[in-house]
């Protein structure tokens, strides 16, 4: 049975071009994205200022970069997924499993595409911020990380 958090491939748009906001950073994501998610952790609100993010998980080998590899860093927190982002313009890119770098999630807001893919799920809700109260979307939603069986996005 499909999992009504899963959005199959074949709803995806591939090829996906993305990049950062000075324009130094490009990259280009070969598949569809397996899917997305809404993070609501507090890393993801201080990481972007403001409520949540929307990240995509790529398909393993489909993300590149084709512009600004000098320019781009890396947060490792060290219990979490790593982040990255451009060192010139602090636009976030994507983030990545330390441990299993075939998990690769790029920031929705990073893309020029739509990707076709919408966000399935709400993580990390039990730390979303009180001035913004959780739609009423009815989309599945987990106190801390996601539960896709082979997918954790971010944190
Ligand atoms: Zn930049
Ligand atoms: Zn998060």
């Amino acid at each position: 049975m499909e999992s009504s958090l899963t959005t199959s491939a074949g709803e995806g748009v591939s090829p996906l071009t993305g990049g950062c906001m000075c324009g130094k950073i490009k990259f280009e994501v070969t598949e569809p994205l397996l899917g997305a998610a809404y993070c609501h952790c507090k890393r993801c609100q201080r990481r972007t200022g403001t409520a949540f993010s929307v990240t995509g998980l790529t398909q393993p080998g489909s993300f590149r970069l084709t512009a600004g590899e000098e320019t781009l860093r890396l947060y490792e927190p060290g219990d979490g997924w790593n982040k990255s982002f451009c060192s010139n313009c602090g636009s976030q890119i994507y983030t990545v499993n330390p441990e299993n770098p075939d998990l690769l999630a790029v920031r929705l807001g990073a893309l020029d595409q739509d990707p076709g893919v919408r966000p399935g799920a709400h993580q990390f809700v039990d730390y979303a911020a009180p001035w913004d109260p959780l739609p009423d979307d009815g989309l599945p939603r987990f106190s801390e990380r996601l539960d896709w069986t082979q997918v954790e996005l971010d944190s």
